[in-house]
């Protein structure tokens, strides 16, 4: 027994079995068992018992947009992983694009990596990206332990991280397939975004009406024929059109590889209430109507929706201005995202095992880190405390993003975090952050 040796105790630790009292042994930073809860603690071990806070393994966060080197005004390292830390998080995977350098070649991802080092509060791991005329940079890449990759189908809103066109994305996904890779897609149709009215002014519904859902419906039908022609795994970013799931779903039974996110903002908001000029809510694709909503949660229920992360994707005060064709479209929400998505999902009768099997379980299988996202023995020693009965109201100060806007500012949420816990180590005791411990992840290496 190693002095590392640890014991937490919960009357609802979430396991992959389900819910139960609890008491999970720890081992130098790993999962050794999951015991009975009234189990003898061993001799040298220290013992801390959550009552009836619940025990959930530490989530998985794969859609983060760090922005750092380059654009650390708009969010950093630093910030990033302290407000996931704070929020429960526990890994995230950074997305290559609105750093500068984007994450296209070997030499920016060391770039990445240099400036991340030192300042992780949790593990983070890199996503690559597939731009016109990189097509020789995904292979070194991948072997250089990035998750997969991204690409756009329509402008990123960034110049130095272009859109590929279908020649392109043919050529892209056919290299990756190719090496067992996996391409993780914005889809969003750019013909038929030309075609809609341009975003512009302050009115929601204006810029609503310039990203139709018919431009997400035929990105992805078009991604579903090249993945099932090619044999190549796929997976469709912050999925907001709930059109788009009976072909989703039919993909899949066809055993089409392909995954799918949602995000917490299209399952929590709607177009509906969001107030003219509010650009905090303004993200592509865009939140749409409560109709749709309730489509995206009937797809999280019967499994065609694999994933819920945040798409994190901060900037500065200034660059939200109240016109919707000029302000910066990401909304911000790394902290609050378990709290947003476990106030509406128990609202509609789901349990936390659903959430953590959407935020956790599912987003760690994606990116294939099999020592993340679940509380069982061999595991990392992850862990988010929650009170899921207890309330908070959103107040913006309180974020540790480095900018404090959300589009949840007021709002009253269930499931407040007590603390997170990263191999075994508190790195989060609801009021303080420790020091940066995590790690950088690289894609696990398979024979
Ligand atoms: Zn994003």
């Amino acid at each position: 027994m190693s002095d590392t040796a640890l014991v937490l105790r919960s009357t609802r630790v979430v396991t992959p079995q389900g819910t139960r009292a609890a008491s999970v042994a720890v081992n130098d930073g790993t999962i050794d068992a999951v015991l009975p809860y009234g189990a003898a603690v061993p001799a040298g071990a220290r013992l801390a018992d959550f009552g009836d806070d619940a025990l959930l393994p530490g989530l998985v966060d794969t859609h983060v947009h760090v922005n750092d080197p380059g654009r650390t005004e708009w969010e950093g390292f630093w910030t990033a992983t302290r407000a996931a830390a704070a929020g429960g998080i526990t890994t995230l995977v950074d997305m290559p694009l609105n750093s500068l350098p984007p994450t296209t070649t070997t030499a920016h991802l060391d770039a990445k990596r240099a400036v991340a080092r030192g300042k992780a509060h949790i593990d983070v791991g890199f996503w690559g990206g597939a731009v016109p005329g990189n097509v020789k940079d995904l292979r070194p890449l991948h072997d250089a332990g990035v998750f997969g990759f991204k690409c756009f189908l329509s402008p990123s809103g960034v110049d130095e991280f272009p859109e590929v066109d279908q020649e392109q994305l043919a050529l892209a996904l056919g290299e990756i397939a190719g090496f067992g890779g996996l391409l993780i897609v914005h889809a969003e149709d750019p013909g038929h975004l030309a075609a809609a009215p341009a975003p512009h002014g302050p009115k929601y519904a204006d810029f609503l009406a310039s990203r139709p859902r018919v431009s997400e419906n035929d990105a992805i039908a078009g991604l579903i024929g090249l993945a099932r022609r090619l044999g190549a795994r796929v997976h469709v970013l912050h999925l907001s059109s709930g059109d788009a799931l009976p072909l989703i779903a039919a993909a899949k039974r066809d055993g089409v590889r392909i995954t799918v996110e949602t995000c917490p903002h299209f399952l929590t908001l709607t177009a509906e209430e969001i107030p003219d000029g509010a650009t905090e809510f303004k993200c592509c694709p865009p939140i749409r109507e409560d109709t749709n909503r309730d489509a995206l949660w009937a797809g999280l229920a019967d499994g065609t929706i694999d994933c819920v992360v945040s798409d994190h994707s901060p900037s500065t005060a200034d660059l939200k201005t109240a016109d919707f064709g000029a302000a910066w479209g990401g909304i911000s929400s790394l902290q609050l995202g378990l709290p947003a998505v476990w106030t509406e999902a128990r609202e509609r009768g789901h349990s936390l095992d659903d959430v953590v099997r959407w935020m956790a379980t599912a987003p760690a299988a994606l990116v294939g880190l099999d020592r993340k996202g679940a509380i069982e023995p061999g595991r990392d020693a992850d862990f988010a405390v929650l009170a899921p009965e207890e309330t908070f109201t959103v107040d913006p100060q309180a974020l540790q993003h480095r900018n404090k806007i959300t589009a949840y500012a007021g709002k009253t949420l269930h499931g407040v975090v007590r603390s997170t816990w990263l191999r075994g180590r508190r790195i989060n005791d609801g009021t303080t952050l420790a020091e940066p411990t995590g790690a950088l992840l690289e894609r696990t290496r398979r024979a």
